[in-house]
């Protein structure tokens, strides 16, 4: 079975063509600035990248390019576009409604669409790949996947906030979480590495990149995340603030003159690891300066890595204990000493840090990093989202043949 995963941005495409029988990636790309000048596809496959310059207005034409490009004879991986059994699509938010994949139709395509002010950046991004699909290859099911799904299993008492509960009824103002895919992506291998169910142990998943959250998960089932309404909730990000006292906006307006949108542009774009370090968002760029002793570095890593802990504490706490942790994304696979900041502060849950393995898993690695007798063990486990759009996406399709 031949799965086509698509993640759609404003003006990017990005596809995964997978054979599921194997779960090889067989082609992968990008198609890149889409409705602007200059755009392209960047293909890659049988280790060969090539790039197309072709005038792209919108998501169709990028996926009637993509396609071509699948089936061509030189550089193509398929005969037909028939061979292609379905395509999944990361979809960013699925509202108070959508909580499990879905089927695409038309319903499904307006009511995401009405989902703008939910996910302002991704919203219609994201069906407009959908449409683009439906378009050009009206044979083959499309799947929507939604990073909000498997939080949906939270309790009101977690997802609500302490506001009017008439916001909540009239406008569903409710934490809603995101990275959910993949959170149970390596929720599943966590469990998998400790040799239990997934349905039957405590875990706590770090996704830590340039968006961050991290879930608690109970059972297999997602009962707190950091993210709330939108991303900007949780963890300090790469250019988001995280949790805030919501008065410092109307302060800031105040004092500044800028207005609501301002200021909250400002705690969504300019804020986070570049608002402290005032001079970059990548976590590659820190640690370079981290290593030099930069204060501002070296401040940036320890506030991140303080609330980390303290969020694994909260969730330890809402678990009523916790069996295995885990580390993943961009920052969470990759910088071991924010790791080690974070873990050798988490003695009190009985974790034994192991310095020497944290130093020494190969990047892209998974791996232990723990010693034998610490009480919970904690991996670095690499995500990837796009295989498991590609693993649900087969599910849906294969029940609906049943
Ligand atoms: P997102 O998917 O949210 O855009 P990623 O999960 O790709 O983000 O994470 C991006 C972050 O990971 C950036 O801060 C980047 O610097 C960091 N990162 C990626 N590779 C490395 C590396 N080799 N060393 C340190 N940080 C890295």
């Amino acid at each position: 079975m031949k799965v086509l995963v698509v993640n759609a941005g404003s003006s990017s495409l990005k596809y995964q063509l997978f054979d599921m029988d194997t779960e090889e990636v067989i082609a992968k790309g990008n198609a890149e600035r889409i409705g602007l000048d200059g755009s392209f596809l960047k293909h890659k496959a049988k280790g060969v990248e090539t790039i197309l310059s072709k005038v792209l207005t919108n998501h169709a034409e990028a996926i009637k390019l993509i396609l071509d490009t699948l089936v061509d004879a030189q550089i193509g991986v398929i005969k037909s576009i028939d061979e292609i059994d379905a395509i999944g699509h990361r979809v960013v938010h699925g509202g108070s409604e959508y909580t499990k994949p879905t089927l695409v139709n038309q319903k499904v395509i307006d009511d995401l669409r009405g989902l703008v002010d939910f996910a302002p950046v991704h919203a219609i991004p994201n069906t407009d790949g959908i449409i683009g699909c439906v378009q050009v290859a009206p044979q083959i099911p499309n799947v929507t996947v939604f990073d909000t799904a498997f939080h949906s299993t939270m309790p009101d008492y977690a997802y609500l906030y302490g506001i009017p509960m008439e916001y909540y009824r009239d406008y569903a103002v409710r934490r809603y979480g995101a990275h959910g895919t993949s959170h149970k992506f390596v929720g599943q291998k966590l469990a998998e590495y400790m040799g239990v169910p997934f349905d039957k142990c405590k875990l706590i998943t770090c996704h830590i990149g340039n968006g961050s959250s991290i879930t608690a998960i109970k059972d297999g089932k997602c009962i707190d995340t950091s993210m709330g309404f939108t991303p900007l909730e949780g963890l300090i990000m790469g250019t988001r603030c995280g949790d805030i006292d919501a008065n410092v906006i109307q302060f800031l307006c105040k004092k500044t003159g800028l207005d609501v949108n301002q200021v909250t542009d400002i705690l969504n774009k300019k804020s986070g690891l570049l608002g402290i370090t005032e001079r970059s968002s990548d976590m590659r760029d820190i640690c370079a300066m981290y290593e030099k002793g930069d204060k501002a570095a070296v401040l940036a890593l320890e506030m991140l890595a303080y609330r980390i802990k303290k969020y694994i504490g909260a969730y330890a706490a809402a678990l009523d204990g916790v069996d295995g942790i885990c580390f993943t994304a961009g920052i969470g696979e990759n910088t071991p000493e924010l790791r080690e900041m974070v873990l050798t502060g988490l003695k009190y849950l009985g974790i034994k840090f192991d310095k020497d393995a944290n130093y020494s898993i190969p990047r892209g690695e998974d791996g232990l990093l723990t010693s034998k007798d610490s009480a919970i063990p904690v991996y670095v486990i690499s995500t990837n989202e796009e295989l498991a759009i590609a693993k649900e996406t087969v599910e849906l399709v294969s029940n609906l043949k049943k």
